[in-house]
């Protein structure tokens, strides 16, 4: 499966995570990685596994998407010995902010990030728990590269490859890694 680094070990991460039909609203098949956050050794080896590609990638920063990125991009960062960059939504960040609207799945939205977060130059990986149309990573990439940041490439526990994010954060050059896939939406 493109993109997808899909193994034994994999497919135990993928068995851990549950879905909940019509959530947040009918037809979402919602992705839900609590139960995979809540089991020790699975989300240690989650954590291994998206590390694994960027491992003497020189990354200065991860920047994760909230709120979940935040679980997953902050273990990834210890690992990495990487900076802790939050993107976060609209009015939540305390100091002089840069923002960018995209839209959802399932609705629009807006992330900022702090102007003096990223400095021009900076090796930058993008951290969210799923890609669905792109959108988010998409912003999140955008607010980088205004900043002066290079983007290093964008990390998630899911791909939904039937919206077509990954390939159109593909399109763009970037690389994205994930651990497992799910078919549909
Ligand atoms: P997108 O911008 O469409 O790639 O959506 C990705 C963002 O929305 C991530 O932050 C996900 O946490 C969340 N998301 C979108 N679709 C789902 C889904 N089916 N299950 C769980 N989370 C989702």
């Amino acid at each position: 499966m493109t993109g997808v680094d899909e193994t034994v070990a994999h497919a135990a991460i993928k068995a851990l995570i549950r879905t909940i039909p019509d959530y947040p609203k009918p037809g979402i098949l919602f992705r839900d990685v609590t139960t995979l956050l809540s089991d020790g050794p699975g989300f240690r080896a989650a954590i291994d596994a998206l590390v694994e590609p960027h491992r003497g990638a020189r990354i200065a920063k991860i920047a994760a998407i909230e709120a979940r990125g935040f679980i997953v991009g902050g273990a990834m960062a210890d690992r990495l010995g990487a900076g802790f960059v939050p993107l976060r939504k609209r009015g939540k960040l305390p100091h002089t902010v840069v923002g960018v609207d995209y839209e959802l799945e399932y609705g629009v939205d807006r992330v900022e990030v702090h102007a003096d977060a990223i400095e021009a130059g900076d090796r930058i990986l993008v951290v969210d728990d799923l890609i669905a149309t792109g959108g988010t990573a998409l912003a999140a990439i955008a607010l980088i590269e205004q900043l002066g940041g290079v983007v290093c490439g964008v990390a998630a526990i899911i791909d939904l490859p039937d919206l077509g994010g990954s390939d159109r954060i593909r399109a763009l050059g970037h690389e994205v890694h994930a651990l497992c896939a799910f078919a549909g939406d």
